[in-house]
């Protein structure tokens, strides 16, 4: 028999037994009508205007200015002002609370576009939407209003007050205590990296409540609003890192400041599983921001190469070179590819830890890797800061750090894979 022959009587055979997947079965009709639908890659008309929006910010505000940003180090206000007046930022505030209400996916759309711009930026933009989210998923009607109305009302900052000088990844590790004395608690300790640290109106912060060393995790943590004005805080100096110079970066101790208890999110002992949740609607934007970056590098390298000629043609034109920008195109599409299902995953309301770590990760090291092809594409102009590309490079190695190192997003990738397993 010939191999096509036994191939088909395999299939048979196959089908004969019922084989035949459920889900391989067409939906009732709906493509012939509405090509795409249940599956597309087609942005709404309100979608692409809010990306067309950013897009233009970007390119005509934003570039113009990135690099003397970058020099300086300044807090870009004007521009965070303008990204307010545009409605790029806050984007996912509830309406009831004045705001746009925008799914992750939009907001995904948005930062994707302003990191093109510039990653330092729109990592301050992104701080606010970190400090907002545990307000947004844990907060009630009256915080909600208090604290998510007034980031609509005026163009303020807002910070999440997680890590500590002894403990980021493990976040259980942190010793900011809060005791409640009162109808009020006394928060003790000392946060530190914390972006829109020294800007911020508001703080997110998680602090232990309950003293016994023993207690589990998603007991032993509390999520309160803090005022920044707070007597007792006292906000350090900004850091001077190797990339995204102008977002503020600063460590802030804590010392007896006292908050109402109407600033507890949810209750006490909530706060762990409220600092951690609010990752599944944050990772995407991250893992956005870097594809931008990724997206801005190729772009860059893209027309430098069309550009420079060496042995008598554009690089372009040597394999070597077209190669490497077609090993660039693929990863930033696919990395484009991963929020955007991570992102869509949370706003059909399903979880989405998985998808979120898998974005994160995977478009943290794609703006590493492409960034560095990138710059040396550039050749020796590459190295230099007269060029965009350095830049770049040095702005791309924050994504595989900040919300979760990339080694972190693998031991959760491992542990929601693994998982389905044993169930
Ligand atoms: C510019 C900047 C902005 C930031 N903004 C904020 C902010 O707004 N709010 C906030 O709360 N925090 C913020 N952070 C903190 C950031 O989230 C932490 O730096 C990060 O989570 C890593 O924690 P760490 O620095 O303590 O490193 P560590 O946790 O000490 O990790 C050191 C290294 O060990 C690896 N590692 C640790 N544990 C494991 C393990 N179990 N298995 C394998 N590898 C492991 C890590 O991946 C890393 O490579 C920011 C940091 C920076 C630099």
């Amino acid at each position: 028999m010939s191999a096509f022959g036994a191939c088909r009587q395999m299939l048979r055979a196959v089908a004969g037994r019922g084989w035949r997947p459920r889900s391989s079965k067409p939906a009732p009709s709906a493509h012939a009508k509405r090509p795409g639908a249940g599956f597309s890659f087609e942005l709404t008309d309100e979608q692409k205007e809010f990306q067309a929006t950013a897009r233009k910010f970007a390119v005509e505000e934003v570039i113009p200015v990135a690099a003397q940003y970058d020099k300086t180090g300044e807090y870009p206000l004007p521009l965070i002002k303008r990204a307010w007046e545009l409605g790029l930022m806050n984007s996912h505030i509830p309406e009831s609370c004045g705001g746009l209400g925008l799914g992750t996916f939009e907001s995904c759309l948005i930062t994707e576009e302003l990191a093109y711009g510039c990653t330092g930026v729109q990592t301050a933009i992104e701080g606010n939407s970190l400090g907002e989210m545990p307000v947004i998923i844990a907060g009630n009607e009256q915080q909600q209003k208090k604290y998510l109305g007034r980031m609509i009302e005026e163009p303020l900052m807002c910070a999440y007050c997680v890590t500590e000088p002894g403990a980021g990844s493990d976040v259980a590790g942190i010793k900011t205590k809060a005791e409640k004395k009162g109808d009020e608690y006394v928060i003790n300790g000392q946060k530190m990296w914390i972006t829109n640290g020294g800007k911020a109106n508001w703080y997110f912060l998680l602090a232990r409540t309950d003293p016994d060393p023993k207690a589990p995790a998603g007991k032993a943590f509390t999520g309160f609003i803090v005022e920044a004005n707070s007597p007792g805080i006292q906000v350090g100096r900004k850091e001077m890192n190797m990339g995204q110079r102008c977002s503020d970066t600063r460590g802030i101790v804590f010392e007896d400041v006292r908050v109402p208890k109407e600033n507890v999110l949810l209750g006490e002992g909530a706060g762990f599983k409220i600092a951690m949740g609010a990752f599944d609607k944050t990772r995407p934007p991250v893992a956005a921001g870097a594809v931008g970056l990724a997206k801005r590098a190729l772009d860059e390298a893209t027309k430098y190469a069309l550009e420079r000629k060496t042995f008598g043609k554009p690089i372009v034109e040597h394999q070597a070179v077209s190669f490497m920008l077609a090993e660039m195109a693929m990863k930033v599409e696919l990395a484009r590819m991963a929020y955007q299902r991570a992102a869509w995953e949370v706003d059909a309301g399903r979880r989405n830890t998985y998808y979120a770590s898998i974005a994160k990760a995977f478009a943290g090291d794609v703006a590493n890797q492409v960034a560095m092809d990138a710059v040396q594409i550039f050749g020796g102009n590459g190295f230099n800061t007269e060029y965009p590309v350095e830049k770049l490079m040095r702005d791309a190695k924050i994504y595989q750090i900040y919300e979760g190192t990339a080694q972190i997003q693998r031991m959760i990738i491992a542990r929601e894979h693994i998982g389905k397993y044993k169930a």
